[in-house]
């Protein structure tokens, strides 16, 4: 059997049975892509939306549900709108009012998560609670007909220090049932909360996560050289 097959029956065998496993397949050919679905998972999660395209156009005979996970800019929604099962990564108004307008285009539906900031560093994405409550709570959020937005998303701070981690994912957990409360308490849909990576899947599982977005532990290192 592959790496990748041997890889992954390992991971799904240690997965309680409510938690979604997002392959992450960033970098990777679309043969290890395969190896996956040949053992029935249909999750797959890119963060750059050329891959993204690249990989569907690819693989558009197989039954899978492409997850958008990385930085979205607003001048490519519409590349991703036709096929996108899942982004991640909203973190605006005006990214999501693309995403609806797009997604009314191509008659559908876009599941998105709003991405919350969590790590202690600088550099990464994501909205603290006033800024998502503003969102909410506006009116032309009111408007929005095509997107449907299920739950939250958040990485952790890079680090070995697994109190940190542990940390950062109660926030994201608290946060979750915030936004619920108040804003999406009789709506069933909201019900995700994306966080746990390959170094930190079982920490996230822990603290309430039910979609984890695992790459290198299924498919090996990342080379980004060639
Ligand atoms: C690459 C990536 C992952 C997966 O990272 P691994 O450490 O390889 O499991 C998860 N989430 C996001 C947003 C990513 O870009």
């Amino acid at each position: 059997m592959s790496f990748v097959k041997e890889n992954i029956l390992e991971l799904k065998s240690k997965l309680p049975k409510h938690v979604t496993l997002v392959a992450v397949s960033k970098t990777h050919p679309v043969s290890m892509i395969k190896e996956a679905y040949d053992l029935g998972q249909k999750v797959f999660g890119e963060n750059k939306v050329q891959e993204l395209v690249a990989k569907y156009e690819e693989l558009k005979d197989l039954d899978i549900k492409w997850h958008l996970i990385g930085h979205l800019q607003r001048n490519k929604v519409k590349y991703i709108a036709e096929f996108v099962d899942m982004i991640h990564s909203v973190d605006s108004l005006k990214l999501l009012k693309e995403i609806n307008k797009q997604a009314i285009a191509h008659k559908r539906v876009i599941k998105c998560l709003l991405q919350f900031h969590i790590a202690s560093e600088e550099t990464k994405f994501g909205l603290d609670y006033d800024e998502a409550a503003a969102i909410l709570s506006s009116d032309e959020y009111k408007n929005i007909t095509n997107v449907e937005i299920v739950g939250v998303m958040g990485m952790a701070t890079f680090t070995d220090d697994r109190e940190v981690v542990e940390r950062e994912f109660v926030n994201l957990s608290n946060m979750y049932k915030k936004i619920k409360t108040e804003f999406f308490l009789d709506q069933a849909g909201f019900k995700e909360i994306s966080m746990g990576m390959s170094s930190d899947w079982d920490i996230a599982i822990e603290k309430g996560s039910t979609m984890v977005r695992v790459g290198s532990i299924i498919f090996g290192n990342r080379n980004y050289n060639i």
